[in-house]
């Protein structure tokens, strides 16, 4: 028999960065274009084999929860931005202040930037982010829900980090 682990990683971040694709490419290989992808749900779940461990992956958007049951039992949060919007990263400083008032101090903290396809538009460059990253001891990762970029290795490595923590 193998391990299983049930870890609840959150979505966090402004309206617009992609969180609902980014929920939808990891656990349904889906993405919307436009509006709302989520069709009211609060979190979807996926199941993945990491160093001989079965972990479920349950991947929480902020959707109508009240802010104590999304922040509850949370093991990692994903402080995402868009690359071509000013604005969501530098809140992201906002973002990080909430989690630290609401949640344990061993949450594992990862930086994405998503939208990474929109390379004409970027806004902040990858430099800019990974020394934020680096400044704040949070991992650091672009991606791009549209073209599937780098979604699941987000998440891999957040789980793997979980499962070094928490063994
Ligand atoms: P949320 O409000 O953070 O949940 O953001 P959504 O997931 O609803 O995405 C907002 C908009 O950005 C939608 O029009 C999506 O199609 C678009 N979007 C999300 N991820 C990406 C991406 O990686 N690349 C591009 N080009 N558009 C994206």
């Amino acid at each position: 028999m193998m391990n299983q682990h049930l870890f609840k990683i959150i979505l966090i971040g402004d309206s617009g960065v992609g969180k609902s694709n980014i929920l939808s490419r990891f656990c349904r290989d889906e993405f919307t274009i436009g509006s709302k992808s989520t069709i009211g749900v609060e979190f979807a779940t996926k199941n993945l084999e990491i160093d001989n461990c079965v972990v479920t992956a349950q991947v929480w958007e902020k959707y109508r929860a009240i802010t104590n049951t999304f922040y509850r039992g949370a093991k990692a949060a994903l402080l995402i931005y868009s690359i071509e919007d000013r604005e969501s990263f530098d809140n992201i400083q906002q973002w990080l202040s909430e989690l630290e008032k609401l949640s344990p101090s061993n949450v594992v903290l990862m930086l994405v930037g998503n939208k990474n396809d929109l390379e004409e538009s970027r806004a902040i460059s990858f430099e800019e982010a990974a020394k934020f990253a680096n400044e704040n001891g949070i991992l650091f990762l672009e991606t791009s829900a549209k073209n599937a970029t780098n979604i699941d290795k987000a998440f891999n490595s957040i789980l793997t980090e979980i499962l070094r923590i928490h063994n």
